[in-house]
C-alpha cells in the first residue's frame, strides 16, 4: 500500500511539473506577441520565464517528496497500529476462549494458559504456568497417552485424544485432548493443547453402561433357565419326541444360545466401559488353557464343517497373565475365524512363547475383510460389508472386546486380511 502511494505521488509531481512548465511557456509566449517588446528586453524576458519555471518545479517536486514522505509515515503508523489492534484481539480472544488453551515451549513446561483451562483445572493462572503439561495427563489408555509427548518431539499431532486430568480439589475431569507444534517468530518449538471438558459425556455414558450392565445380569439368569427346562423337556419326552419335534428343540437351543453370547458381550462391554475389569494376574498353565478353549469351539466347527489345526497342544510352560481376559479375547478371534470360513476351510491356530514375549495366532482360509472396512473393525457395533451376503450373524461387538482386554493385558492385537482368501489375528503380550 505504500509503494503505491509512493508511486502516485511520484507520478503526479512529474505531471504537475510538465503542465506548469507547458503554462509558462505558452504563457511567454502570447505575452510577447500580445505584447510588442522591443527585441532588447526579449532575450531577458524568456530566460526569466525559464528560471522561473524551474524554481517552480523544483518547488513542486520538494512538496511533493514531502507529502510523499509524510504519506509514508503516515501509513507505518497505520499499518503499527493495525498490527497491535489484530495483537490485542488475539490475546484477548486466546484469553477469553470458551475453549481451554495451553502454550507449551519444547518441554512441555506451560508458558501461557487461558481463563478456560484455569476455570477447567479449577485453579489460577498462576498455578498453572511454568509446570509440565506432560505430567499431569492420565487416561485408560496408557500407550496412547505416552504417546503424546512422543509424537510432539517428533512435530506430530495428537488429535482428539481421550484423558483425564485432576483438578485442585482432586477431581476428575475427562477432556479430550489435542495437540499440535510451530515455530514461533524466533525460531522456537512450540505446542499448543486444547482440552474439551467431555466429563458430562462420559457420566451419561457410564449411567448407560451400568444400565446395560445392570439389564445384562438380570437377564441371564432367566435365560439360563428357560435352557434348563428346556433341556429337562427334552430328556423327559424321551423317545416319544418327533422328528419336526427335534428340529424345533433344536432351535430352540440355538437361539438361547445366542442369546446368551449377545447378553455376554453386552455385559463384558459394559464392564470395560465402566473400568471394572482390571488384569488380576495369575501364573496358568498355557496347555491347559489353549486345551480348553479347543474343547469349547470343537462342536461349533464341525457344525460349521471347518477344520481346526492347532500347535498349541504341547505342554509349552506356565504364564502370569489373567487368564479370564485372555480367554475372552482369544474365544472371540477364534469364534470369528470359524464362524467366517465357509465349509471346508481351515482355521490355524498357533503360539509361540519365548523370554520376552507371547504370540498368538489366529488364520483362516475364510471370507477375508474388505479393504475399506479395515480400519473401522476394532470399532464398538462394526461388522464388513461383506458379512451380510455371507450370513453370518452377529453383533460387532467382538474385536471391541479382544482390543480392549488384551490392551488391559499390555499387549497388542493387529490383523492381515485378504478377501477371499482368509484373515489372520496376531496377538503379542508381554511375558
Ligand atoms: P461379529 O459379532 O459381527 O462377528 P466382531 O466384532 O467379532 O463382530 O467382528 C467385527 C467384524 O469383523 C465382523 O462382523 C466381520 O465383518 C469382521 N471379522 C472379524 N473376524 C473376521 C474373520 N476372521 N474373517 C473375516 N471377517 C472377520
Amino acid at each position: 500500500m505504500i509503494d503505491c502511494m509512493h508511486k502516485h505521488t511520484k507520478l503526479s509531481a512529474f505531471l504537475l511539473s510538465c503542465v506548469t512548465l507547458i503554462i509558462l511557456t505558452g504563457a511567454g509566449y502570447i505575452a510577447i506577441r500580445l505584447i510588442d517588446i522591443s527585441t532588447i528586453i526579449y532575450p531577458y524576458l524568456v530566460s526569466g520565464l525559464l528560471l522561473l519555471s524551474i524554481v517552480l518545479i523544483f518547488v513542486i517536486v520538494y512538496q511533493s517528496l514531502r507529502i510523499d514522505e509524510s504519506a509514508r509515515s503516515l501509513a507505518k503508523g497505520i499499518t503499527k497500529e493495525m498490527i497491535a489492534h489484530s495483537q490485542d484481539l488475539f490475546t484477548v480472544l486466546y484469553r477469553n476462549s470458551p475453549v481451554p488453551y495451553i502454550l507449551i515451549d519444547e518441554r512441555g513446561m506451560t508458558e501461557s494458559v487461558n481463563f478456560s483451562t484455569a476455570r477447567l483445572f479449577n485453579t489460577e493462572i498462576a498455578l498453572l504456568e511454568g509446570i509440565n503439561i506432560f505430567n499431569c495427563i492420565e487416561g485408560d489408555d496408557e500407550q496412547k497417552i505416552a504417546l503424546i509427548p512422543e509424537y510432539f518431539k517428533q512435530g506430530r499431532f495428537s488429535n482428539d485424544i481421550e484423558a483425564r486430568i485432576h483438578q485442585s480439589d482432586k477431581t476428575v475431569r475427562w477432556v479430550m485432548l489435542s495437540l499440535f507444534s510451530f515455530t514461533d517468530d524466533r525460531g522456537d518449538k512450540k505446542g499448543l493443547m486444547t482440552l474439551v471438558d467431555i466429563t458430562k459425556q462420559k457420566q451419561i455414558d457410564k449411567a448407560k453402561s451400568e444400565f446395560v450392565s445392570l439389564a445384562s445380569h438380570q437377564l441371564r439368569t432367566p435365560v439360563s433357565a428357560i435352557r434348563w427346562n428346556l433341556e429337562l423337556l427334552a430328556t423327559a419326552l424321551g423317545e416319544q419326541v418327533s422328528d419336526s419335534q427335534k428340529l424345533y428343540i433344536q432351535k430352540i437351543n440355538d437361539m438361547i444360545s445366542r442369546m446368551q453370547a449377545l447378553i455376554d458381550d453386552f455385559l463384558n462391554v459394559s464392564k470395560l466401559e465402566l473400568g471394572t475389569l482390571v488384569a488380576q494376574n495369575a501364573v496358568f498353565d498355557l496347555t491347559q488353557f489353549f486345551g480348553s478353549i479347543i474343547d469349547e469351539y470343537h462342536a461349533f466347527a464341525l457344525h460349521q464343517e471347518v477344520e481346526i489345526v492347532t500347535n498349541w497342544g504341547y505342554a509349552f510352560g506356565t504364564y502370569k497373565s489373567d487368564s479370564h481376559l485372555l480367554n475372552m479375547a482369544i474365544s472371540n478371534l477364534l469364534g470369528n475365524a470359524i464362524k467366517y470360513t465357509p465349509a471346508h476351510g481351515t482355521v490355524y491356530a498357533h503360539t509361540e512363547l519365548s523370554d520376552t514375549q507371547l504370540i498368538i495366532q489366529i488364520r483362516d482360509t475364510g471370507i477375508g475383510i474388505p479393504e475399506e472396512d479395515k480400519e473401522m473393525i476394532f470399532t464398538k457395533l462394526y461388522r464388513a460389508s461383506n458379512v451380510q451376503s455371507y450370513g453370518a450373524s452377529g453383533t460387532g461387538l467382538g474385536l471391541y472386546i479382544v482390543k480392549e482386554a488384551i490392551r488391559i493385558l499390555g499387549g497388542t492385537v493387529s490383523f492381515e486380511s485378504k478377501i477371499g482368501e482368509g484373515t489372520t489375528f496376531t496377538v503379542v503380550l508381554p511375558k
